[in-house]
């Protein structure tokens, strides 16, 4: 489930300034750790309750928030090391579960998931709905890793203490005992259910919100949505890295939308009206007479929703010449009496061009 801001505080989407840090106050009062000692819960929600308010409280922060909806910081990068695909990431936690090395991490492990939509999706925004791995809790043994009625056995090793201690001269050393590998206990009873590891691996179907204007490598954190941590540490967050498709027509040029259209030469020199395939449909241009070989438009707004979540990029037309390989009778009469009137024309041309030329061809004779 995705943790939202407004429901969080209470508030509705439009609350002024003034309600969000009332509803703040109410829900911080209740929630404070001072008030509900020793109350994990109530811990987590003075977290979440603190997050919302810092960032619906600050103006930009909350605008960025409500056009992004539930997922924050997109498009922004991350320093989190990932630990390679979802796969590994199930298999180092069950390792560590059984590799004697097992460490009391603050919060579950991170999950990434690499997301692909289609060109249209980047650019209006999408909802998917995407299958992550999940652990759930065993509710045979409630987490505790031991078959029901059975009782968890001291550890003679370290008398319960989970430390053994290593005496080196003058030198007492204490090291994580081997045999419980710190928990203080042995479960001879492992729950069968789980194997005794104290969760489940399951499936999860998760409703994803991408906002519009999203590129390849942008990444979305889903808070939470990641991998159980050890006993009651709080769930590591998923993260989503985008990868936007090529499309066949259309190419991304930040914000903008570069299409390139072949023209003919009578067209350029005519003009006339030409269909450009845009984002929403076809779109009318209209050549001038006279217009050079190279020449581009600009659609104003038909582009990629900005960043910054206020309005569109424009779709840049590119025209290009063809010149045909091969024409039929009528054309090449036709050309050849073109040919005649224009010769008279060719000459040499002005200087400073040299940038519009992208191709050389070696003569060899
Ligand atoms: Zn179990
Ligand atoms: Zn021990």
């Amino acid at each position: 489930m995705n943790r939202d801001y407004h429901e969080i505080l209470n508030v509705s989407t439009n609350a002024t300034d003034e309600e969000i840090k009332k509803a703040y106050r109410k829900l911080a009062l209740k929630y404070h750790p001072d008030r509900n000692p020793g109350d994990q819960e109530a811990e987590e929600r003075f977290k979440e309750i603190n997050q919302a308010y810092e960032i619906l409280s600050d103006p930009a922060k909350r605008a960025r928030y409500e056009q992004f909806g539930t997922i924050d910081d997109a498009g922004t990068l991350f320093d989190f090391g990932f630990r390679g695909n979802v796969d590994n990431i199930f298999n180092d936690l069950f390792n560590d579960f059984f590799g004697g090395q097992r460490q009391r991490e603050k919060k579950g492990d991170d999950l990434r998931y690499d997301l692909e939509i289609e060109f249209e999706e980047a650019v209006f925004g999408v909802e998917k709905e995407i299958e992550i791995p999940k652990e759930e809790r065993c509710s045979t043994c409630n987490g505790s890793r031991i078959e029901p009625g059975h009782q968890p056995v001291m550890c003679k090793a370290c008398s319960g203490r989970g430390q053994v201690r290593h005496s080196h001269g003058f030198f007492t050393i204490n090291r994580t005992c081997e045999y419980c590998h710190g928990d203080g206990y042995i479960i001879k009873d492992p729950c069968k259910t789980c194997k005794g590891r104290g969760f489940i691996k399951t499936k999860k179907k998760l409703k994803v919100k991408i906002p519009p204007g999203v590129d390849t490598g942008a990444r979305l954190k889903l808070r939470r949505e990641g991998m159980l941590g050890y006993g009651d540490t709080s769930p590591g967050d998923l993260y989503i890295v985008l990868n936007v498709k090529e499309h066949h027509v259309f190419e991304r040029e930040g914000d903008d939308i570069a299409v390139y259209i072949d023209v003919n030469f009578p067209l350029l020199c005519l003009g006339g009206e030409i269909d450009v395939p845009t984002v929403e449909g076809d779109k009318k241009v209209i050549i001038p007479p006279g217009t050079q070989s190279g020449k581009v438009f600009r659609i104003k707004g038909f582009g990629v929703t900005k960043s910054n979540g206020h309005g569109r990029g424009d779709e840049i037309v590119y025209l290009n010449m063809v010149v045909p390989t091969s024409l039929t009778e009528r054309q090449k009469i036709l050309m050849e009496e073109l040919a005649k009137e224009f010769n008279k024309d060719i000459g040499v041309t002005q200087k400073g061009l040299k940038g519009k030329f992208k191709e050389f061809f070696e003569w060899k004779e």
